[in-house]
């Protein structure tokens, strides 16, 4: 198993933010990312400027709707149309044409010191026909924390870490209704990056420059080869796995999510009968590993929505009692020993036979 990690959602010169597609990509290469996807509101003109730079293969999607309901669009060649009121006529319309799509920061709270309190969250939740869904979009999260100005320039020039708890609790209880709905739902980390210059007080400051949201949430791919050194063979490998849910989301600042596995064994010694995004037939005897990358943390492993085992880093095994849809969170725990949301995995989907 290889795992790369890398960043989604991001925004360049084509839209509103401030880098172009190469001088992001060398943010990415310098942050350690083997992949990004650049998803400008609206506009695929960074289409041409797909491939390996830097050592990073660049991805271009877009972000479609202006007000509510954003989407994530990745694998088109041409700009799609949006439909900000029937979003659903839009995802099932790129699910026909073969795209993948995520619903972009679901719960958008927004704060009431930016843009008048706007927020651009989700009014018609879909019901099928999207790949998945942003559990933690790091931009979109801050924006809904600003509640308190003193507060907020605290956070941002002492203590970053701090602003970012958890992903948004409704977040991650859609993702599990919609699986246990039965349906393959993917959740990505995201970073929704801007790099946005602004002036305060006359001094021009960047707020979360691209450099710095590279090392905050990541989302990690899992392949079962390596990475190609061939672009379109890469575009395809990263595509797969996005579309298989093979990925896990990571608050890398906290510690990165590199060496984290998520898979379920029929014994001891075989090769993983299933690993994150996989589906597979329930069979007796079956049991889930995780395993974190630092000592000091807490994993849990989610069935169906509720907590089913728990333990301390940096392995945890529990025997599967059933059909049901599985899932791995990791808890970083800090020196002062409180147990901070990290990692993220997408569930493994054990179904009953027959
Ligand atoms: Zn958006
Ligand atoms: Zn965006």
């Amino acid at each position: 198993m290889y795992t790369y990690p890398g960043n989604i959602h991001i925004h360049t010169t084509y839209s509103d933010g401030s880098g172009t597609i190469d001088e992001i990509a060398a943010a990415a290469s310098a942050a350690g990312l083997r992949y990004i996807i650049i998803a400008d509101h609206e506009t695929l003109a960074g289409l041409p400027e797909e491939g390996i730079r830097h050592g990073v293969v660049v991805l271009v999607g877009v972000e479609l709707n202006r007000e509510n309901n954003h989407y994530l669009v990745l694998g088109v060649d041409r700009l799609p149309r949006g439909n900000e009121e029937e979003p659903q006529e839009m995802i099932d319309r790129l699910n026909r044409a073969g795209a993948l799509g995520f619903i972009a920061h679901p719960f958008e709270k927004g704060s009431p010191y930016i843009a008048g309190g706007k927020s651009y969250h989700w009014t018609r939740l879909p019901e099928r026909g999207f790949t998945g869904l942003e559990i933690w979009n790091y931009t979109s999260y801050w924006r809904g924390r600003v509640t308190s100005i003193p507060r907020t320039i605290y956070w941002f020039l002492f203590n970053r870490a701090a602003a970012v708890d958890s992903p948004p609790p409704e977040a991650l209880a859609l993702w599990d209704d919609y699986t246990g709905r039965g349906m393959r739902v993917t959740a990505i980390g995201t970073s929704d990056a801007h790099a946005a210059r602004v002036r305060v007080a006359g001094i021009p400051v960047e707020i979360f420059p691209y450099a710095f949201l590279f090392r905050q949430i990541n989302t990690y791919l899992c392949f079962k080869e390596k990475m190609s050194g061939a672009f379109p063979e890469a575009k395809g490998q990263v595509y797969a796995a996005l579309r298989e849910g093979r990925c896990y989301v990571s608050y890398d600042r906290l510690y990165p999510g590199e060496g984290f596995s998520f898979a379920a064994f029929r014994g001891l010694r075989e090769e993983a009968a299933a690993i994150m995004g996989e589906e597979m037939p329930w069979q007796e005897g079956l049991f889930l590993a995780v395993r974190s990358p630092a000592r000091r943390s807490e994993i849990r492993i989610i069935k169906d929505g509720r907590l089913f085992c728990r333990g301390g880093g940096p392995e945890l095994r529990c025997r599967a009692n059933g059909p049901g849809v599985y899932r791995a969170e990791v808890y970083y725990r800090t020196l002062a020993g409180k147990a901070r949301p990290w990692i993220y995995a997408n569930p493994i989907y054990i179904r009953s036979q027959g």
